[in-house]
């Protein structure tokens, strides 16, 4: 970590983001009403009130005009791709079987994984996402469509217990996937990782073999877990455990899984996610939006799990930007408990960030506005009507802020969004793209209302 010098001297830097309310993020939740941000190269030099830019003379200075300074977000679950199927098939039962399963197998290829994880990827730079959570198949192109755009992402290739677009089986979706990650070892933006789609969606020995992969090569996994009540069902049916037990038992339960869901868990499954120190993806939206359910999330912070906000794929959640979700978060639980006091603002603003990180093992390095972290930054504008007046900065970014309102995104010390602009790919050439891919897809999706078809191999 660069430390300022003692001397007079004035030290100079790449960045300086000023008079803006820097809203930290960091354990003491600090809160500089005129503050700056000092960035050198990739990460944070120096973080504090109005003040702290004396000591430094940077290359560039970002004036926030009186918005809100705040670590980048985090989604903490997606499949970006998915982007290119975004409002199909809504308001329909079982559309995993009737629809995402018959389209992935017809349509899903290189070209419409990384065209439609462009298209979200530009999405989620525009509101301020600076990490994304994935799973997918060919994963190397959503790495491609990530770097390209900018954004900071774990992205985990898909191993599951039926051809997939870019497997045949689970043996081919392992190999891949390893290749896969001695292709993005060491890059400074991606995280290669393991991604067994489900726990009934996939055998115990393949759920073992990932495992052991995972270790050998040090890489993180993400898993759908505890997401219905036929899943459920299903593995207590055929083991007598729930799925949070049952992956205990295949050793999958540990510091480098994150699970996304964890609707359907009881308190002994909270309690053996918190003792393996498991991250969990709390996707909202989707879930309620899919009336699957909604994690217990009040009950899994009081036992100090890490959770963080995930905004599912784009099929599943419409959008995938994390300012959305928050409010729903917050209101969402309250309802549910009967309490107005559940999951206050600031608790939900630190879900959408640092919990993000943590839920993703990533806290030393994101997720707060702190010294010696990596300058992932995201400046929301306050010029909105609904943006103003301002008593309360938590209450303003989870009850009125939308994803528009994002002014300035930043990510590995790099400007990716100005003044609202995206700065990294052409925008206009992505949504070309992204049109000629919806209309093979409406085209097939024809087909498949005519004959009702299902996908034949698909188990869930
Ligand atoms: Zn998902």
């Amino acid at each position: 970590v660069p430390e300022k010098r003692a001397s007079v001297d004035v030290e100079s830097v790449d960045l300086i983001i000023r008079n803006g309310t820097v809203i930290t993020m960091n354990a003491g939740r600090e809160v500089f009403p005129s503050g700056s941000v000092v960035v050198g190269g990739s990460r944070i030099l120096a973080v504090g009130d109005a003040s702290t830019e004396a000591a430094y003379r940077a290359e560039r200075v970002l004036d926030a005009r009186g918005g809100l300074i705040l670590p980048g977000f985090v989604n903490a679950h997606t499949h970006v791709s998915m982007a290119a199927f975004r409002g199909l098939a809504d308001d329909v039962e079982d559309r995993l079987r009737r629809f995402i399963f018959p389209l992935e197998k017809a349509l899903v290829n290189r070209e419409l994984v990384h065209v439609g994880a462009l298209h979200g990827s530009i999405e989620m730079a525009r509101s301020g996402v600076t990490t994304l959570a994935d799973m997918y198949y060919f994963e190397d192109e959503v790495a491609r469509a990530a770097k390209q755009v900018g954004l900071r992402a774990v992205l985990g290739e898909t191993v599951i217990g039926f051809p997939a677009p870019d497997a045949a089986s689970p043996a081919a979706a392992l190999a891949h996937a390893e290749t896969f990650i001695r292709t993005f070892e060491g890059d400074p933006l991606i995280t290669p990782a393991l991604a067994p789609h489900a726990p009934h969606t996939l055998e115990a020995d393949w759920l073992r073999a990932v495992e052991r992969t995972s270790a050998a090569c040090g890489v993180p996994v993400l898993i759908h877990l505890a997401e219905t009540k036929g899943e459920v069902e299903r593995i207590r049916a055929s083991t007598g455990l729930s799925p949070v037990a049952y992956l205990d038992r295949l050793g999958l339960l540990d510091e480098r899984l994150t699970a996304a869901h964890c609707i359907f868990v009881e308190p002994e499954d909270i309690a053996l996610l918190r003792s393996k120190d498991v991250g969990v993806a709390h996707n909202m939206v989707a879930n309620i939006k899919s009336a699957k359910g909604v994690a217990p999330v009040p009950r899994m912070l009081e036992e100090g799990l890490r959770v963080g906000l995930g905004t599912d794929g784009p099929m599943s959640g419409n959008t995938l930007d994390i300012i959305g979700q928050m409010g729903y978060v917050a209101k969402v639980h309250k309802l549910i408990l009967g309490d107005a006091t559940a999951l206050p603002a600031s608790e939900v603003v630190a879900l959408a960030t640092i919990g993000g990180a943590r839920a993703l093992h990533m806290e030393d390095r994101i997720g707060s506005l702190e010294a010696g972290k990596l300058a992932d930054i995201v400046v929301i504008g306050v010029d909105s009507p609904a943006m103003a007046p301002i008593y309360d900065v938590y209450s303003a970014l989870v009850y009125a802020a939308s994803a528009r309102d994002v002014r300035t995104t930043i990510v590995h010390g790099r400007v990716i969004v100005d003044e609202g602009r995206l700065l990294t790919v052409d925008e206009a050439e992505v949504r070309n793209g992204i049109e000629a891919l919806a209309q093979r897809v409406r085209s097939l999706v024809g087909r498949l209302e005519a004959t009702g078809d299902a996908a034949p191999d698909a188990t869930d």
